[in-house]
């Protein structure tokens, strides 16, 4: 009887010390208030060149850093501009079992590629359920939505626009920029905010290589990009994820950082483009502030 007391006093004090460690890990964990977010451009996933693996490969890579989440900045696919039916399907159902190997949650970004049959060589009728971003929007979900995290607001943007003249623009249309104004007034002004956007806002990749004065093409920028960021005047913008252009750049201007993200598939999966290597962004995000880096998840092309 004794002995029995004894041994559930004995019980009660080590449950109760068991506790207290856990609620103290909790509360740590609670305080804590960075976190990590991967963004993985211009994937590109095909059936050539070995692209599935080399998605794969950027996959483990991503998931043994363990982040919160992804952020794809579209151009997930190789792709259904041009492409009959068939192939763009197809295309589609590959990536989607593919990125299914994340094992953190994937915020998609819609990119030019992912639209379907917009240039006349695919033969696509306009009239078909899926032409255009309806593909992506049956398929991956809404081209442009938000959402918040741990005190950061994500806005992910649709940056395409199909000018119905084979040819795609950079553009936010006026219904998102009403969504945008919209979404703005019901933020504080002090939460920090992250735009995610396939076509970039502001680049100098061709002025770095073409000349100093030489304008951008419009299907290489968002050209109304200065409306856009006007919105954004009374908010707390911190950082614009770009992708579209397979390079690594950071621009800092007037306290934003407009950051391309590389791209997961290199030179179109025919090895490192320019000076950038195969590879995606890796961010820390603070209280209101992050850090990011580079991360070569050191993929090797083969032809
Ligand atoms: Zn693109």
């Amino acid at each position: 009887m004794k002995k029995a007391l004894i041994r559930g006093i004995a019980i009660a004090i080590v449950s109760f010390t068991v506790l207290l460690f856990m609620n103290s890990c909790k509360t740590r964990k609670e305080g804590s208030e960075t976190f990590n977010v991967a963004f993985l451009t211009d994937i590109h996933i095909d059936y050539r060149r070995n692209a599935v693996a080399g998605v794969e490969k950027a996959l483990d890579s991503v998931n043994a850093l363990n982040p919160d989440f992804i952020i794809t900045g579209g151009d997930l696919i190789m792709d259904a501009l041009g492409q009959s039916y068939g192939r763009a399907d197809s295309l589609y159902n590959l990536y989607q079992e593919t990125i299914r190997k994340a094992s953190v949650p994937v915020y998609n970004t819609m990119g030019n590629h992912e639209i379907y049959g917009i240039y006349s060589r695919s033969g696509a009728d306009p009239l078909h359920p899926e032409y255009g971003e309806k593909m992506y929007e049956k398929r991956i979900g809404q081209s442009y939505y938000s959402f918040m995290h741990k005190g950061w607001k994500f806005m992910i943007l649709n940056s395409i626009e199909d000018t119905g003249k084979d040819r795609y623009v950079g553009l936010i249309d006026s219904v998102q920029a009403a969504w945008i104004t919209k979404e703005l007034e019901s933020t504080d002004q002090g939460t920090p905010i992250v735009i995610s956007t396939h076509i970039p806002f502001i680049t100098v990749m061709d002025q770095r290589y073409e000349g100093s004065t030489v304008p951008n093409d419009s299907s290489l920028v968002v050209y109304n990009s200065r409306q856009v960021l006007d919105l954004f005047r009374e908010h707390n913008l911190k950082l614009v994820l770009q992708g579209h252009l397979h390079i690594l750049e950071d621009i800092y201007y007037e306290g934003v950082r407009y950051i391309t993200g590389g791209a997961v598939c290199g030179g179109w999966w025919r090895g490192p483009y320019r000076t950038c290597e195969e590879g995606f962004l890796w961010l820390t995000f603070g209280k209101d502030d992050f850090t990011w880096k580079y991360v070569d998840y050191n993929w090797v092309a083969s032809e």
